[in-house]
């Protein structure tokens, strides 16, 4: 069966033949031409429970492609990082970079609030803080978009004692590519166990951008990290988690395993862990 014409198991209304969506896109944020914030809200009204951290697929119908056997066209479906808190239950949010080229973005880009698009209702993921105890840095390094699961991190769990110390990274080309930029400096204004560290790589000397230049991994040696966090990156007390361009995560993980970290697995606990989203 198609995955569009079952009941959500959250107890969405049954849909219906003629429209296959399930969610509307009740607000959208255009940060600039290519990086948009939606938020959606599913028919049920209610959306599935989920951990910070964790993913679901949007969907939108493929028109270029040739009807299924049941007459239906196939959906384009990818998966999105929940930007949103838990705690929020009617909406969900997604921050999303628009690829020229890609399947779906350009598709999604055509819709505005009242557009109607697939929202699964299966969560998955194990980028979470599951087992991550509670005394620990957490380092959360990303690359564009990558700084989605972070957000819903921070919102769900902050002032709660949920770690010692929150330092989040993230990198873009340009200044105005970095996302959800007043809210982290908010945090970082408000509460003394964060740490924001936008870096940008491409800036043109000479404008506003008083803030870090140069690729991630440059905030992550010893001695820049230490001095921009007022405490050390080691294992012993980190647990660091990665998203977005498997670049970035290869050469970060690269670069902590020769550090004394350990890649997280499920059966083989660590402290590195892995988003990659191609
Ligand atoms: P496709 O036709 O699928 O083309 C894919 C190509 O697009 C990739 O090879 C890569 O070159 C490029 N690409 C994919 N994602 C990005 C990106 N984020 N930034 C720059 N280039 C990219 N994307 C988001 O924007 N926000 C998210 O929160 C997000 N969460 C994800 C979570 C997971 C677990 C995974 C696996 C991926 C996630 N992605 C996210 C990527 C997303 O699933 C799609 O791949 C992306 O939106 C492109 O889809 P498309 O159909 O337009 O392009």
């Amino acid at each position: 069966m198609a995955a569009f014409a079952v009941q959500p198991p959250h107890g969405g209304r049954r849909l219906s033949q003629t429209d296959p969506y399930n969610a509307t896109i009740v607000q959208r944020w255009d940060q600039n031409e290519y990086t948009s914030i939606f938020t959606v809200r599913p028919d049920s009204g209610a959306c599935p429970p989920f951990e910070p951290g964790q993913f679901t697929t949007l969907g939108l119908i493929d028109p270029d492609a040739p009807p299924k056997k049941d007459g239906r066209k196939p959906m384009i479906l990818r998966a999105y990082s929940i930007a949103s808190s838990p705690t929020v239950r009617e909406t969900m949010e997604f921050y999303i970079i628009l690829v020229d080229n890609g399947k779906l973005t350009p598709k999604l880009w055509k819709l505005r609030e009242g557009g109607r698009l697939w929202l699964s209702p299966k969560i998955s993921g194990e980028f979470t803080l599951d087992g991550v105890p509670a005394d620990r840095d957490m380092v959360w390094v990303s690359t564009g978009t990558g700084i989605a699961p972070f957000v819903s991190m921070y919102r769900r769990y902050r002032g709660q004692n949920r770690w010692k110390r929150a330092v989040v990274i993230n990198g873009c080309r340009l200044a105005r590519d970095l996302g959800y930029v007043s809210e982290f400096e908010r945090y970082a204004r408000e509460d003394g166990n964060c740490v924001y560290l936008p870096t940008v790589t491409r800036e043109p000397e000479g404008s506003d951008w008083k803030g870090l230049r140069g690729r991630v991994p440059l905030a992550l040696e010893p001695q820049t990290y230490e001095k921009l966090v007022g405490a050390p990156l080691v294992p012993e007390q980190c647990h660091v988690f990665l998203c977005g361009n498997p670049q970035m995560i290869d050469d970060v993980e690269a670069m902590l395993l020769q550090r004394g970290f350990k890649t997280h697995k499920k059966r083989d606990p660590g402290n590195i862990h892995l988003e990659r989203y191609w």
